[in-house]
């Protein structure tokens, strides 16, 4: 697991923790000491994950009549990955630690000289964060006072790695020991994984997993215009799991090797307004994220500098979120031009173009990208819902799920266990309920135990069934996980509030 950087992280710690305590994430292969990089979803984590995937799909497939869904294949033609440029350009900057065997992103590590009264008298180094410039400062003020050197020390200058001088290599320190002289100097890495296909192993059975959905949409973009009533503008979409050997995974599910992701290519005339075009996708996806239960006040916008675009990208903004160490990227919108499509007619020899009934012209459409990772946004949702606050003078931790996504919508508590006529009332409340939504049974423990399992798990309602409901007017008290408020209502009047509600 990406300890490193969770470890002097309070509210990550306390994230981390309750996923493991709760059922939601495992790290993978726990048993054998951990798989870095690699993440198991348990029984509430799959729940979870599952409700974010139907609502994108919901709103994005099913609510709109210009995008159609896919499912394509994980393995590929390795021709596409040629054509698309990941086979060649597909890499990080990575730089090696000779004395630990730790590997780093050259563009993640940050380095400084520690300058006092004008001169250099050493370097620090510090890995990406959000409190990297304090950590590089301390570290400089430690070595001036190590040197026992007086006068003004400089405030540091933090720059990538990458940008470094080869002369400075020898000096950064590395940030597994501290001392200089171990790190490489940068090289590139392609982060596809690698397998093989079929009885063969030489280099023609090698194939790629892929490392991003996108290219499956390409590459059937032709099938779905031959076969479908599409007409542009209009757009594919798809989910599904993508693979990267990254360097350095780290934060949790934020980077791992393995994840989802959630894209969709939108397809426009190349005389559109692709700068509006862009600006309502990225409207759009803000919207979406809130109709999930994000705040927007946690959402920003990153626009991509002209001279840090991709090779396919002519212009890209990030939608940012604050996560627990630092704001980071979200989901990016990129503009990719015609470039994908006309790498698969060069390298294919099949026609792209698609005929515009409106304008009676053929060409080559323009795509407009929102691809988004279904475990970054779980993240996200994980974040923004985790608090801690007191009730009846006991410390209580709750998520605050959206509805939307909570794992279970709705919780039926008998009052208690051991009267069989509770038992039986509150079982054929949880039967009907169950028909429609994911709800949780619970008889044994104490009443307030059960609500506080119920809040830590981000299940909104507790509906708990008493004495009044069986001998008095079959009113339950329907609870409300964030305010704790309880109320009587019929079974029929707690139906149509659910129904309400979700
Ligand atoms: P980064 O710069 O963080 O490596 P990227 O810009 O390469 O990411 P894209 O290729 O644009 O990412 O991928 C689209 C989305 O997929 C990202 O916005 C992110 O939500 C998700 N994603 C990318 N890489 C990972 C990963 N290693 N783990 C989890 N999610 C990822």
């Amino acid at each position: 697991m990406a300890k490193a950087k969770t470890a002097n992280n309070p509210l990550m710690d306390a994230i981390v923790g309750l996923c493991k305590r709760r059922g939601f994430i495992f790290q993978s292969s726990e048993i054998y000491g951990g798989y870095n990089g690699f993440f198991d979803f348990g029984p509430l984590g799959v729940e979870l994950k599952k409700n974010i995937k139907d609502a994108w799909w919901r709103d994005m497939v099913h609510r709109r009549d210009d995008i159609e869904g896919l499912d394509s294949s994980i393995i590929m033609s390795p021709k596409i990955w040629v054509a698309s440029g990941h086979v060649g350009g597909f890499s990080d900057p990575m730089v090696d630690c000779k004395a630990s065997k730790m590997r780093y992103r050259a563009d993640q590590l940050f380095y400084s000289p520690v300058v006092v009264d004008g001169n250099t008298i050493g370097y620090v180094s510090t890995l990406e964060d959000g409190d990297m410039e304090a950590t590089a400062q301390a570290a400089a003020e430690k070595m001036k006072r190590k040197q026992g050197v007086q006068g003004e020390l400089a405030p540091v200058a933090l720059k990538e790695y990458t940008e470094a001088d080869p002369s400075e290599y020898e000096l950064i320190p590395s940030p597994a020991t501290g001392e200089p002289g171990s790190l490489t100097a940068p090289r590139d890495f392609n982060l596809m994984f690698e397998t093989k296909v079929g009885a063969l192993s030489d280099s023609t059975a090698t194939a790629y997993l892929r490392p991003e959905t996108a290219q499956g949409i390409f590459s059937n973009y032709k099938n779905i215009v031959d076969t479908g009533r599409v007409k542009i503008p209009f757009g594919i979409a798809q989910i599904g799991k993508a693979f990267r050997n990254e360097i350095t995974p780290r934060n949790f599910i934020f980077r791992s090797r393995e994840f989802e992701q959630m894209e969709m290519e939108y397809f426009i005339s190349p005389e559109a307004d692709w700068k509006a075009c862009h600006r309502e996708w990225i409207d759009w996806c803000k919207n979406w994220l809130v109709s999930i239960g994000i705040p927007e006040e946690m959402l920003g916008e990153d626009v991509h500098p002209q001279e840090k675009l991709s090779h396919y990208s002519r212009g890209t903004t990030d939608i940012t979120f604050q996560f627990p160490f630092g704001e980071q990227e979200l989901w990016g919108v990129a503009c990719r031009g015609d470039f994908d499509l006309t790498q698969h007619q060069e390298h294919s020899g099949k026609s792209m173009e698609i005929f515009d009934e409106t304008t009676k012209s053929k060409y080559i459409p323009h795509v407009v990208e929102p691809a988004l990772g279904v475990d970054r946004v779980l993240l996200a949702v994980l974040t923004a819902a985790y608090c801690e606050d007191e009730i009846d003078g006991e410390k209580r931790s709750l998520m605050k799920f959206h509805p939307r996504v909570a794992p279970y919508k709705v919780a039926v508590l008998p009052l208690l266990k051991n009267k069989p006529e509770l038992v039986e009332r509150a079982r054929s409340l949880y039967d009907r309920l169950q028909r429609r939504y994911n709800v949780f049974w619970d008889a044994s423990g104490a009443i307030g135990r059960r609500y506080r399992r119920m809040d830590e798990i981000g299940t909104p309602w507790c509906v708990t069934v008493d004495f009044d409901t069986v001998e008095k007017d079959g009113t339950v008290t329907l609870r409300d996980r964030d305010t704790t408020e309880q109320k009587r209502i019929s079974e029929d009047e707690l139906l149509a509030f659910l129904d309400e509600q979700l």
